[in-house]
């Protein structure tokens, strides 16, 4: 490929820019990970990531991308053919559901049209019809990466408690850790699962699970079969700075480092951030006058804006012209919705002017795919960036 002046814009949602502080911090020379230096860094790590995901209790590390810690939460927690009610709201639940079906699960689904998050009201009618508590856990999406909605994770808590049901609750946030507030204890989730390429803003290798003493207790009689995802072996050693396994090494240098930033900034400060950029984005792409794919404002992504196409034209071919004339990927529509929508990122190591030439390349290629937008998008942005909306 010809070398392109500048640097390339990252704009899909995850994997997100990394940025210099942690590209430093990982190249560092790989170290003997049975050693003192490693076990230092450990405990560190496995500490230091714990009010990330605002829990008290271990986080257990995976050397692999956000599937596996899919597949490490049910593993660890059922049986071969427990029933697991499970949320359709965009293409990366229907492939957690693939993987539960797969691994000898029975998953009642909820079907949804990806416009929407998780019903709390269709969650608790569906337990309280189960009588006989055959459905041993509830799998959620906090916040879809396919379409930009968040679902109200706290709202799903409460719908579960006033079914009475004993399920436990999964909730992926493999995309909206760090980026969109997620309070492991508090909001009484037992299993939460996340990965490192999108508000760690880690490169890609490295995933979660935030387990509650609820789901630690499930785990001892789980019998699903399981050697490298097995909780119990990462459990027993991770208290000396020890995994079982050959560790990510330098990815846990850079996860170190991204949880110092994190808190430099403050999460609070990091969350407010990202409804501020998502916020200008919307105002951009209305705009436009263009639809936005979440239907539901209390559903408003922190993370990406999913961008509806107008009847006939293509996401794809627009996604085509940005990435060939100003060097930025896009998220493409997945699933069902692709080349119907396309996906703006503005989550991790962003800011104000990153996201200005994000909708600027935006407009511009719009206009050049011949997509009839009005322009403004920009300015509208501004305007609220600036304070002058
Ligand atoms: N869940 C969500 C919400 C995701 O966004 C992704 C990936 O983007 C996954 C699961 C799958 O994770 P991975 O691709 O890291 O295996």
């Amino acid at each position: 490929m010809a070398h392109r002046a500048g640097p390339h814009f990252l704009q899909i949602p995850g994997p997100s820019n990394v940025p210099g502080r942690i590209l430093r911090a990982i190249e560092r020379p790989t170290i003997d990970h049975r050693g003192p230096e490693f076990q230092a860094l450990a405990k560190e790590v496995l500490e230091k990531i714990k009010p990330i995901f605002k829990t008290k209790n271990p986080v257990i590390i995976f050397p692999a991308s956000g599937t596996g810690a899919w597949e490490a939460a049910l593993v660890n927690t059922l049986s071969p053919g427990d029933k697991v009610l499970m949320v359709e709201t965009g293409q990366f639940s229907t492939l957690w559901v693939e993987l539960a079906t797969r691994i000898g699960l029975k998953p009642e689904v909820i079907e949804g049209d990806w416009r929407r998050g998780v019903d709390p009201a269709e969650v608790e009618a569906r337990l309280s019809k189960d009588k006989g508590h055959e459905i041993k856990a509830v799998c959620c999406v906090h916040n879809e990466t396919s379409t930009g909605v968040t679902s109200r994770i706290p709202e799903v808590r409460k719908a579960i408690d006033a079914a009475g049901h004993p399920a436990l609750f999964m909730v992926d946030t493999i995309s909206g850790l760090a980026s969109a507030d997620l309070r492991h204890d508090e909001w009484g989730i037992d299993v939460t699962i996340s990965g490192s390429q999108k508000g760690l803003m880690l490169p890609p290798g490295i995933s979660f699970n935030a387990v509650s003493d609820k789901a630690l207790e499930a785990s001892k009689s789980s019998k699903m079969t399981k050697s490298y995802w097995e909780w119990s072996s990462q459990i027993g050693q991770n208290p000396t700075g020890n995994f079982p396994y050959t560790p990510n090494t330098n990815l846990l240098y850079g996860l170190n480092e991204a949880c110092d930033m994190l808190m430099d900034e403050g999460l609070e400060n990091v969350f407010a951030r990202h409804e501020r950029h998502a916020e200008a984005t919307r105002r951009a792409v209305r705009q436009w006058g263009l639809e936005i794919q979440c239907e539901d404002t209390r559903e408003y992504s922190p993370v990406l804006t999913g961008v509806v196409m107008p009847e006939g034209h293509d996401a794809d071919a627009v996604r085509k012209v940005i990435l060939d004339k100003f060097d930025m990927s896009l998220g493409a529509g997945l699933g069902k919705v692709k080349g119907r929508m396309f996906r703006i990122g503005h989550l991790g190591d962003f800011n104000d002017l990153m996201l200005c030439g994000t909708l600027s390349g935006c407009e511009m290629g719009l206009r050049m795919a011949g997509v009839p937008i009005q322009t403004g998008g920009v300015q509208a942005a501004l305007d609220y960036l600036s304070g002058n909306a």
